[in-house]
């Protein structure tokens, strides 16, 4: 059995310092890889060696997947991590470390393959008694025979890039009059975005609900279920909060999904850790949509309530060891609940917004997890996803996490730069949210930007009390002067002077 020594983590930010962290507790070297842009990164601090591979955009860095396995030569590395985003689900490059006698620390580049494609996971899977949405099995070649289909499914339909990520390349369609349009329209976007152009069409489910299994298999054909994310909470068919376990689900859905998903798994020879999405109507049926080959951005709050570390899984995995527990021996203790914080601005349309962490202050205290790759006074780049943190809470219940959540958010000090943090607070307030009556319709349903309460700093807390001082003393002179009425100043107004 092969003992890894030292491991390279071909990514950056948040997900590599969190592979590191476990890999320096099993005693395994680290290696670092990063842009230009992230010369001062966390990260790179962190690991005993870091190599810097050119300038920022992806594909002169995080994409070069040849120097990457050059670099591992040169500084012995025996194995690589691929993260989430990048190369991870990129079944040349995990071809390419295989070849170059390297281990990759996830599944086989078969897996890898078959699951890339959203096609080839429904024609993989459909052996197996996997309840899949309604619609179409090959990518649309023939519009009328397509319209025909659609027709028959019922609008709306949804058109699909085979090889979609992200939430990208899904078009929805109202009735036959757009068909055309939105097929044109998906199979261009399909291509630029990731050079195929093959779509499909799916039942558009009109509320549904967005949840998966992670599962975990070894290379001896034991594979098993670590129960389920609800990850309901999305802008632009991506998730901002995400929870374990779901508030919807019963231990017999639990069970039947669980058992679905490890079909799933069983299908395309799956070892490592995966993630089986199914969407799940108002009903819920449940239906499978994808399989995510790699560790997934919401993997930290599986870990909490299983008390599995998964990276340290992974590892051992891709050692050629067996798993060291069956179903049975899985339970899942509380409830855990995880933020996404991204620099964007839920003002503006979920926009990134761009800027300095001018401030920056973690929450603290038992039940509180934050995984970030960032420290006060740097840059968010423009060049890569904008997430900065994940915040994660666990307790013995879903109230009591949603509740360390909410004054953890409010313990999380950011300035510089717009962030989720006070949508997310919305949210975990929203009775939608906490009865767990919410749906992936959430954001438009309920948010609107005059919603938010502004999440002061400490200075501007500090000025906005001196304020009030001032229209205290302003309101007392004006209330000897009969018939005028005082209006309280727009917090709105106060934020401009404080923006200048
Ligand atoms: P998760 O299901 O793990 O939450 P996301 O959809 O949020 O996944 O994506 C995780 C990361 O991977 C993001 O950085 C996203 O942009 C990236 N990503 C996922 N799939 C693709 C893809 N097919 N092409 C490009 N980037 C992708
Ligand atoms: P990606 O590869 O981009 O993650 P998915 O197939 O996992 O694509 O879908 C992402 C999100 O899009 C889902 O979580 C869900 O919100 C929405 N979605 C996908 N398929 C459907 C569908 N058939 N009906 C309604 N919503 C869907
Ligand atoms: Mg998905």
């Amino acid at each position: 059995m092969p003992k890894i020594k030292k491991i390279l983590v071909a990514n950056r930010g948040e997900i590599s310092l969190r592979i590191m962290r476990t890999a320096k507790e099993m005693g395994i070297k680290t290696v670092a890889v990063y842009s230009e842009a992230d010369r001062l990164s966390p990260h790179v601090k962190f690991a005993d060696e870091a190599v810097c591979l050119g300038p920022p955009p992806s594909n002169q860095s995080y994409l070069l997947g040849e120097k990457i396995i050059e670099v591992c030569k040169e500084l012995n590395v025996d194995a690589i991590h691929p993260g989430y985003g990048f190369l991870s689900e990129n079944t040349d490059f995990a071809r390419k470390v295989k070849d170059a006698g390297l281990i990759f620390i996830g599944p086989s580049p078969e897996s890898i393959e078959v699951m890339g494609s959203k096609l080839a996971a429904k024609q993989a899977v459909s052996a197996y008694d996997i309840p899949l949405v309604p619609g179409t099995e090959e990518a649309i070649s023939d519009i009328s025979e397509a319209k025909k289909v659609a027709a028959e499914i019922g609008y709306p339909i949804l058109i699909k890039a085979s090889a979609g990520g992200g939430g990208k390349g899904m078009r929805i369609v109202e009735n036959e009059a757009e068909f055309e349009e939105q097929m044109d329209r998906a199979i261009s976007e399909a291509v630029s975005a990731f050079g195929d152009g093959a779509v499909f069409i799916e039942k558009y489910i009109t509320s549904p609900r967005h949840i998966e299994i992670q599962v975990l298999g070894d290379q001896f054909g034991n594979t098993v279920y670590l129960f389920e994310r609800e990850c309901s909470v999305q802008r632009r068919h991506q998730k901002v909060i995400e929870e374990a376990p779901s508030a919807v689900v019963t231990p017999e859905m639990r069970k039947a999904m669980g058992e679905a998903a490890v079909g799933v798994a069983k299908a395309c020879n799956y070892y490592g850790a995966g993630t089986v999405e199914f969407i799940v109507d108002d009903s819920l049926n449940f239906y499978f949509l994808e399989m995510n080959t790699r560790l997934q951005v919401e993997h930290p709050v599986t870990e909490m309530i299983t008390g599995k570390d998964l990276v340290r899984e992974q590892i051992w995995v891709a050692e050629g060891k067996k798993l060291s527990y069956n179903q049975e021996d899985l339970t899942i203790n509380g409830h855990a609940v995880e933020v996404r914080v991204y620099a964007e601005d839920p003002c503006n349309n979920f926009l990134p917004d761009i800027g300095t962490l001018e401030t920056y202050k973690r929450p603290q205290g038992p039940g509180i997890r934050v995984d970030d790759g960032f420290e006060e006074g740097m840059k968010i780049p423009i060049y890569y996803d904008p997430m900065i943190a994940k915040l994660i809470t666990h307790s013995e219940n879903r109230t009591a996490a949603i509740e360390k959540m909410i004054r953890a958010i409010e313990d999380y000090k950011i300035t510089g730069i717009q962030t989720t943090l006070g949508f997310c607070k919305f949210t975990l307030e929203h009775e939608a949210f906490t009865s767990g009556n919410f749906d992936t319709k959430f954001v438009e349903r309920y948010f609107k930007p005059e919603v938010l309460d502004p999440v002061f700093s400490v200075e501007e807390k500090e000025l906005l009390s001196a304020l009030a001082v001032e229209f205290f003393a302003a309101s007392k002179g004006k209330a000897n002067k009969k018939d005028e009425t005082v209006d309280a100043p727009k917090v709105s107004a106060w934020r401009k002077r404080l923006d200048h």
